[in-house]
């Protein structure tokens, strides 16, 4: 039989059921070919528990490359640098390129630092540690605990006081106080204050939470970073060894840099259906996109809703069949955010609450989510991940 192949760009959460359906693809004749930089995917829900101690990381990764070593599966380490639409082919970084009836984008977004970093040759500088991806946060733990074996200080700055920047510095404290790292100080340079765009109650949840474990918010924007030493637009300065980087994210600019139609932030641009309106065989979905019919917030959320819908789609388009298109856009979701101390904050609306027990339920959420996939390795292992990054269910936030 003639067989079609699907390229998988991105081993990305929203692919995650396009994986799980593996078997019926080949069925159709179609054969998968994902290609990622690593053979996991971090589920970013739990990536503040990682930092803790809470979870370990092979608790909270996908085994993306394992999963695709089977009949009719393909995994290719590599990160895709430029498409051709007109030949249907994608080029990656190192120069290889694959052919594709077509091709799925599921490359999340990145988070990049709004303000210049600069060292002075021969001076220590403060470790940067983008939230995004998230296996930077067990290697900022692990810089922590190396930190306080050595006697050293731990000035931990987070950039950033949204949700992901909240769900940081709550972690450190709550490492800080599980592993007794007493030389860790942490501030949160916030211009918006904590969690803008939430309901009031859940920002004075927030703010009490780090206040009263000892962290200062900072009513600014850090401007620049020298060595140790961060700017703030107020003129202010502060010293600082690690720096946690949680500005928001963007999509890469892949999509601009190919000439395909994109959104105001750089996403691709895709129909109610994920599909590119001007070229059929190209969808996408999660962060990456511009969802056209009505912009949505860069959220995992979106992301898990959205991979059934895309999964069908691809089947679809491949088989000739009908088109679904995804309205699940309600922006009322359930977020949990974890305050590192064993609680969270849970949001539904305009409803607010804390404690242990919503802490019970993002633990309870989440770990189903991981079990929800069958991910789970075959016959063949991927090996070990050597290539460390630096530098609902999904579900709730
Ligand atoms: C600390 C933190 C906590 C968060 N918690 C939550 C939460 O609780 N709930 C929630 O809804 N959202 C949360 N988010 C947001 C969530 O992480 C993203 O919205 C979600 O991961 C997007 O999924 P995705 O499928 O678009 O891409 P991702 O799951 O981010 O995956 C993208 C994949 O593509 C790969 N890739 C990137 N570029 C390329 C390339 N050029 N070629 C090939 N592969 C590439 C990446 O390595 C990655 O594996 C959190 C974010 C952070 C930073």
């Amino acid at each position: 039989m003639f067989k079609k192949r699907l390229i998988l760009a991105g081993g990305g959460h929203v692919h995650l059921p396009v994986l799980a359906r593996l078997a019926d693809f080949r069925a159709a004749g179609i054969d998968i070919l994902c290609i990622a930089p690593g053979p996991y995917l971090a589920y970013s829900g739990m990536g503040p528990g990682l930092l803790t101690g809470r979870y370990t990381l092979p608790e909270v990764r996908f085994p993306i490359a394992a999963r695709l070593a089977r009949p009719g599966g393909t995994f290719v380490r590599g990160t895709v640098s430029a498409i051709d639409p007109a030949a249907r082919r994608l080029f990656l970084r190192d120069g290889r390129h694959f052919s594709y009836d077509a091709v799925s984008f599921g490359i999340g977004s990145r988070v990049v630092p709004d303000f210049p970093v600069a060292s002075t040759p021969g001076l220590p500088g403060a470790t940067v540690y983008p939230v995004k991806p998230i296996e930077n946060l067990l290697l900022a733990r692990q810089e922590l605990l190396a930190r306080t074996a050595a006697g050293e200080t731990a000035r931990v700055l987070v950039v950033g006081g949204g949700a992901a920047g909240f769900e940081v510095a709550a972690g450190v404290l709550g490492l800080a106080a599980a592993a007794g790292l007493d030389r860790t100080t942490v501030a949160v340079a916030a211009p918006r204050g904590l969690l803008p765009g939430w309901p009031e109650r859940a920002v004075e949840l927030a703010g009490e939470s780090l206040a009263r474990r000892g962290a200062t918010v900072i009513p600014a924007r850090v401007v620049g970073l020298c060595g140790q030493t961060a700017q703030f637009s107020d003129a202010t300065a502060r010293p600082c060894d690690i720096v946690f980087v949680a500005t928001g994210t963007q999509p890469p600019g892949l999509f601009t840099n190919c000439g395909l139609s994109v959104g105001p932030g750089g996403g691709l641009t895709v129909s109610a259906c994920l599909q590119s309106p001007f070229h059929p065989e190209i969808f996408g979905g999660g962060d990456c996109i511009h969802f056209g019919p009505t912009p949505l917030p860069r959220a995992g959320v979106y992301a898990v809703r959205q991979g059934p819908v895309l999964a069908r789609n691809l089947l679809a388009f491949l088989t000739g069949d009908r088109l679904r298109p995804f309205c699940d856009t309600d922006r009322n979701f359930l977020a949990l955010l974890n305050c590192g101390d064993g609680r969270a904050i849970l949001r539904k609306g305009p409803f607010v609450a804390e404690g242990a027990w919503a802490m019970g339920l993002k633990d309870w959420i989440d770990r189903r989510f991981m079990r929800s996939f069958p991910l789970r390795p075959s016959s063949r292992s991927p090996g070990p991940d050597t290539g460390g990054p630096r530098g609902s269910a999904h579900p709730p936030r």
